[in-house]
């Protein structure tokens, strides 16, 4: 089946894109691993997404954009993307099911949760070790945790945690925070938070299950065995860029770079949220490059086509 634009990734950005290409009359194929939605499905709430004046929860807000764009004559397939290569016209993308074409390409493939990389991690993992707030809290009520981290997630997930957990060890390697402000303050203040500045987990404990964390102290070396059933782990994210490293050009940690125009180095392809190369990670400037890309691409088409708007 030949695509005018095909989405790879179905976040904030992939969905925007794909609302706008689809309202464009662009004969659109939107493909994702998981189901629509990317990270913002594992985020309780978020304050900080124009339009709610309290919260919205993400797996709602992502929800909706899914349901906005099916309104439209778009296709959408859940299927792993194996290879992506730059036809003459165009792009051949070969997946788990198939292969398809098309003459513009939008990556949208977000970012994956990073790993700790220490002793016992993957040993418990879904047995106390765990990367998604939303999805395992409730696992831990009135139970002792630990949670390491000092970006937003960290503290996004803390908040929620702290809504189950009876104690909250909260590990950092530095001596401040780098999450946003009011987030970090609210977290602090709480009674059942237990902060560990200037530490790191050392090792992840247990028998069957999870029995507790040692942790570092860098400054002294002194090492601390804490007590808790689980431990939620938000120490950055990496880009989900290998499909594409071979055909175009990435920063060193593997964000695809582009121009203000999500034009990316390679010829008919465009790149937009969290993959991308850039200074502030969020729906909000998601969405924006999803719009951006799309817009982009569509243009692309057409003047292929030789029906650009002139
Ligand atoms: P991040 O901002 O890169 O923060 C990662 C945190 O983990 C940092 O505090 C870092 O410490 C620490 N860390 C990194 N490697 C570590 C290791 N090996 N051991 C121990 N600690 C380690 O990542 P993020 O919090 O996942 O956020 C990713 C992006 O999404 C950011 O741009 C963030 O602003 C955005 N985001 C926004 C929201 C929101 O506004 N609603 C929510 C979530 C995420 P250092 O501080 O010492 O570097």
């Amino acid at each position: 089946m030949q695509y005018d634009i095909i989405i790879i990734g179905a976040g904030p950005a992939g969905l925007t894109a794909a609302i706008y290409a689809g309202r464009a009359g662009m004969k659109t194929l939107v493909i994702s691993e998981a189901i629509p939605g990317g990270q913002a499905m594992l985020t309780e709430e978020i304050e900080n997404y124009p339009g709610f004046s309290s919260s919205v929860k993400g797996p709602e807000l992502v929800e909706n954009m899914h349901k906005q764009a099916k309104k439209l004559e778009i296709d959408f397939s859940c299927e792993m993307v194996k290879e992506v290569l730059k036809k003459d016209k165009g792009f051949s993308v070969k997946t788990s099911k198939g292969n398809f074409s098309s003459l513009s390409l939008i990556i949208a493939t977000g970012a994956s949760y990073r790993k700790l990389g220490v002793k016992g991690e993957e040993e418990f993992t879904g047995r106390g070790v765990s990367y998604c707030g939303v999805c395992d809290a409730p696992l831990f009520k009135n139970k002792e945790i630990a949670l390491v981290g000092g970006g937003d997630t960290a503290v996004y997930e803390a908040s929620h945690l702290l809504k189950f957990a009876s104690t909250l060890h909260l590990v950092h390697r530095r001596d401040r925070l780098r999450a946003t402000k009011i987030m970090q303050k609210r977290v602090l203040e709480d009674k059942k938070t237990v902060m560990y500045w200037n530490s790191v987990i050392e090792e992840i404990y247990g028998s069957k299950l999870m029995e507790g964390v040692k942790i570092k102290d860098v400054k002294n070396g002194k090492i601390q065995n804490v007590a808790c059933k689980g431990i939620f782990v938000f120490v950055g994210i990496d880009a989900n860029s290998n499909a594409f490293k071979n055909i175009l050009k990435t920063d060193e940690k593997g964000y695809i770079l582009t121009d203000e125009n999500m034009k990316t180095s390679l010829e008919g392809a465009y790149a937009c949220g969290d993959v991308r190369k850039k200074l502030l990670r969020q729906i909000s400037t998601a969405v924006g490059e999803g719009a951006t890309a799309a817009f982009c691409a569509q243009q692309y088409v057409e003047e292929l086509k030789g029906i650009a708007y002139k």
